[in-house]
């Protein structure tokens, strides 16, 4: 089978198989080889590696995967691709397609299956649309993961790597950076898809943190404080927290543990780091005597 990383072979598979494509399902096909490559390497893939590919779409990157890593999964979810994957990967032994979501997937089972339950490494042109839900399902279901290399819209790259003070800081940075370190790898144009994206798109790889960057005693309420922090972004910290659904503190003990903190009361969620809200997280726990997220 011919390599689909061009337009020219892209289209031929395309008309072989009368292919329709899917808006629900984000399909915007890679036809860019040199972005292909530029993935590849920034996903540092290995023959000890296991890699799992979310949304392979014809193919088209799933070949080079093939090419460099030990064994490859690729979970597919439109079914209309299953047929064409067969057919570009008949070449290669090391890949299995799996057609389901990937939100239904239980990857650790996978990675017990396939890799003994060692680290894998997450390779995806994803699904604009799924992106943060599946990137914090993987990290927040605790799979053994190395690293995320993964092509996303431009602005979501942007929101990943921002720090405090900044327009784009926010829940999600803070939970990306809790888990990993994000480093961009390229900024893709519309032009290297088919068909053409309406957004900007760029490739980012988050590596999984060895050990925890920030102490807190209680996970969940650091990000049940983050989330109510950044969902009434013009509020200062204090009364965002007070009007948040779930979180049962008291101004009193929110402003006490700001100023324990030598944080002023009228202080917003945008200006903390992520140390802040862990120390944040373990104050208010302390003054309460216990879990307070109902
Ligand atoms: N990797 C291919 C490429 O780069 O050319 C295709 C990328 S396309 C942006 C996204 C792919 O993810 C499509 O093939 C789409 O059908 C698939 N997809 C969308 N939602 C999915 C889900 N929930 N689970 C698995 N695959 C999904």
């Amino acid at each position: 089978m011919a390599e689909l990383g061009n337009p020219q072979n892209t289209i031929a598979v395309l008309q072989k198989y009368n292919f329709n494509f899917q808006k629900k399902f984000g399909q915007n096909f890679l036809i860019d080889p040199r972005v292909l490559e530029k993935i590849i390497e920034a996903a540092d893939i290995s023959r000890d590696d296991f890699v799992l590919e979310i949304g392979p779409g014809i193919g088209t990157m799933t070949q080079y995967l093939c090419e460099h890593a030990r064994e490859v999964a690729a979970v597919e979810i439109d079914k209309n691709l299953i047929p064409i994957l067969t057919d570009t990967l008949s070449g290669y032994d090391n890949v299995e397609i799996i057609y389901n979501d990937i939100l239904k997937v239980d990857i650790n089972r996978l990675v017990q299956e396939k890799n003994q339950g060692n680290s894998l490494k997450v390779v995806a042109n994803l699904p604009y649309y799924i992106t943060t839900p599946i990137i914090m399902g993987l990290f927040e279901s605790h799979v053994p993961i190395d690293s995320i290399t993964i092509m996303v819209q431009k602005e979501v790259a942007e929101r990943m790597q921002a720090g405090p003070g900044t327009k784009d800081y926010g829940a999600l940075s803070l939970a990306v950076q809790y888990y990993a370190k994000p480093e961009l790898v390229a900024n893709v144009p519309p032009n290297c898809f088919m068909p053409r994206p309406n957004v900007g798109s760029a490739v980012i790889r988050l590596t999984r943190h060895n050990e925890a960057q920030v102490q807190t005693a209680d996970e969940k309420l650091l990000f049940a404080l983050i989330r109510a922090s950044f969902n009434q972004r013009r509020k200062t910290l204090v009364n965002g927290l007070n009007n948040a659904a779930g979180i049962s503190y008291t101004k009193q003990q929110v402003v006490k543990a700001l100023e324990k903190m030598g944080l002023p009361a009228n202080v917003r969620g945008e200006a903390l780091t992520l140390e802040q809200f862990a120390e944040l997280s373990n104050l208010l726990l302390l003054y309460s005597g216990g879990e307070q997220i109902g």
